[in-house]
């Protein structure tokens, strides 16, 4: 039997739909919400990807605040550009687009990110705010990836998570949010060091790839009836393909996202929600 395909579009349509009426309800208020991207270099995947977020933010009616750099500057003139955004009352959220040109340090940049302005959560002080379980904005593809699974009624609790990958970005935050109270899923974090990685991604009821290798993920990885969220990315001279062989899998798991259309529109739609998150907190007079 083929598996459910989950089906990331429709459900960052409902989100962002929500998100429409927030920010409404907000200008209503007289508060406007600006989100600005900072981008370094000439990276055509990253210049995508940050048009995607101008155009997402207008759809919902937020402002977007448009800022590059050459790639020839110089971490200071990041810091600087940066710390412009930060003191900006028009801009309540911000996004480093990483990663940043060779030479550069990306984390630093994000360190340098007001935490109540980080609309990508990825600032240290709100990543440990997600370790302590406290409310802030959530690194949003694994929060985009946790919403999907809401949506379709996925149950987490008492089930086995494999989480392929252990990045800051996707495969950390994602094991802590599965393995998180509320969530209650057992979670096995792998990695390139986990040995005989196809028997340990057979023990999950939920396996989430996060590692960016087009097409490793065959059936031999997947227990008939698994759920499959695949995170992976990866342009090939096929297109776009996730790390999941989808046709193969596609008859053995219950459940898998399709790439693309799967968790990148969940990405997109998080970072919209955590912008309006910042804003609510910043007009309310509290820290995030
Ligand atoms: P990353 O920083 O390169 O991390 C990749 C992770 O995969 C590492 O933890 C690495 O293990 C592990 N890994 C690499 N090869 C492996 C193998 N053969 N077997 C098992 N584990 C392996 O990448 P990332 O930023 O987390 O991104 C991962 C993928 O998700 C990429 O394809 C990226 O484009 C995609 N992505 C998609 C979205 C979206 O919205 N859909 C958002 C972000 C990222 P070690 O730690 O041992 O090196």
């Amino acid at each position: 039997m083929s598996a459910q395909i989950l089906d990331g579009r429709e459900v960052a349509a409902a989100v962002k739909a929500r998100v429409a009426e927030d920010v409404a309800e907000m200008a209503a208020a007289g508060v406007t919400i600006g989100l600005a991207t900072l981008l370094v270099g000439d990276d055509p995947a990253s210049h995508v990807y940050v048009s995607y977020k101008h155009k997402d933010a207008k759809a919902v009616g937020i402002v977007s605040i448009d800022v590059k750099l050459p790639g020839s500057a110089t971490q200071e003139e990041v810091f600087a550009a940066v710390d412009d955004l930060n003191a900006r009352d028009d801009v309540t959220g911000m996004i480093v687009q990483l990663p940043l040109p060779d030479g550069l340090d990306g984390e630093a940049a994000v360190e340098r990110v007001l935490p109540s302005k980080d609309a990508d959560g990825l600032h240290p002080y709100n990543l440990g705010k997600m370790v302590l379980g406290r409310p802030g904005p959530l690194p949003a593809t694994p929060s985009g990836v946790m919403t999907i699974l809401s949506h379709y009624g996925i149950e987490t609790a008492g089930r086995t998570a494999v989480v392929v990958g252990r990045s800051f970005l996707v495969g950390k935050p994602m094991g802590l949010l599965l393995g998180a109270k509320g969530a209650d899923a057992t979670v096995i974090q792998a990695h390139s060091r986990t040995p005989n990685l196809a028997a340990t991604c057979r023990q999950a009821d939920i396996l989430v790839t996060a590692v960016g290798r087009p097409g490793l993920f065959t059936s031999e990885f997947v227990k008939p009836g698994a759920v499959v969220i695949d995170v992976g990315t990866n342009r090939t001279d096929d297109g776009l393909v996730g790390d999941v062989a989808f046709d193969d899998v596609v008859d053995v798991a219950s459940a898998i996202t399709p790439v693309p259309g799967g968790v990148g529109p969940m990405t997109r739609a998080s970072l919209l929600t955590n912008t309006v998150s910042l804003a609510r907190a910043a007009m309310a007079g509290g820290r995030n």
